[in-house]
């Protein structure tokens, strides 16, 4: 089995492409900098850990990329992945630098047959998908959810590398902690996502009530995020946002635009409530309910 390396900001992101170089039908390897702690927690994972101990005081994460690349030039795997973060997709931009090696963003497939990478990633806003084949190796940052998590067993190991992390000319003056809330939606089995025709902040409250008495979560559409600011960013689902794959999504007043719905495309089963019987989720779902938001959920809350 060839090596798949892996890379993340978080030690619990690894689970995820750990999961992803084993479908691929590689052996996961991690590289990985912070506390040792971190380190363990992703052997948990069934991956091998590369090492690169601490980030030392007064280095930003992304310092870590320059040892990061040495092992990947040393290890000479064609295929390195991530994920969509902020953070490692500026990581996987210094990496690709350093390795010369292209960075391929929010793949929703990926395939390797020797040192060729294919993949499979939308393009024009989520209107189209494309599909990319690179020779010599590639970094590829996953769309969230496009591998989801699965049981394991086996554990990894750490091997600790010679190059360790060093401060760059970005120094690290202070650190506050995020007040917006960050969720992981790829992993929730009920999604009641809100559109624009939920009216409220009251509404969404409701919504979200909902959702978590049936064990999932609540998710949005951009404008419920950026412009009314009713759910964190985290939430909304397309192009730009999140994508989920639950048994069960539910839109109460979502449009349905295709920006929007390549966030949502691989439900299981998709219900869409809307006042308007010719809104484009209405033919894009299994069952469509002309209601409005607010009986639809008076009925819901009493489920
Ligand atoms: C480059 C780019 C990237 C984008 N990325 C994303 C993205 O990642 N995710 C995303 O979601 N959007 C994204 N968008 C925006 C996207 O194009 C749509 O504008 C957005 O998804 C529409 O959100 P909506 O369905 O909430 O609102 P609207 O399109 O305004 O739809 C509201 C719906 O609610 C219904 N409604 C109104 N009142 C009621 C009521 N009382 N009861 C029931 N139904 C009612 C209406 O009939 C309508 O269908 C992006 C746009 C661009 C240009």
């Amino acid at each position: 089995m060839a090596d798949i390396l892996l890379f993340a900001d978080t030690p619990s992101a690894y689970e995820e492409l750990a999961c992803a170089a084993r479908a691929l039908g590689g052996n996961p390897v991690a590289l990985y900098a912070g506390p040792r702690s971190g380190a363990e927690q992703i052997t948990g994972y069934g991956a091998n850990v590369l090492y690169f101990g601490e980030i030392p005081a007064g280095a930003i994460p992304e310092d870590a990329a320059v040892a990061y690349a040495e092992a990947i030039k040393r290890a000479g795997a064609p295929l390195v992945l991530s994920r969509a973060s902020k953070r490692d997709a500026l990581m996987a931009g210094r990496i690709g630098i350093r390795c010369d090696m292209p960075v391929l963003n929010d793949v929703s497939a990926v395939s390797v047959d020797g040192d060729t990478v294919q993949v499979e990633h939308m393009v024009f806003g989520g209107a189209a998908k494309r599909t990319e084949l690179v020779g010599g190796g590639a970094i590829v940052i996953l769309a969230a959810g496009t591998f989801p998590p699965e049981e394991v067993t086996a554990v990894g190991d750490i091997t600790d590398q010679p190059e360790k992390v060093e401060a760059g000319p970005v120094k690290l003056v202070g650190t506050e902690e995020k007040q917006e809330e960050t969720v992981d939606l790829s992993s929730a089995q009920y999604v009641i996502c809100v559109g624009r025709g939920i009216g409220s902040a009251e509404n969404v409250e409701k919504a979200k009530q909902i959702a978590h008495k049936l064990g999932g979560e609540v998710a949005c559409t951009r404008p419920i995020a950026e412009g009314e600011g009713w759910l964190a960013r985290s939430r909304y689902l397309g192009v730009s946002g999140a994508t989920v794959k639950p048994q069960v999504y539910i839109g109460i007043g979502v449009s349905g635009q295709v920006q929007h719905t390549v966030g949502m495309d691989d439900s299981a089963f998709v219900v869409s409530i809307n006042k308007d019987k010719n809104a484009p989720l209405m033919k894009h779902c299994d069952v469509g309910i002309v209601m409005d938001a607010d009986t639809a959920l008076d009925v819901l809350g009493t489920l």
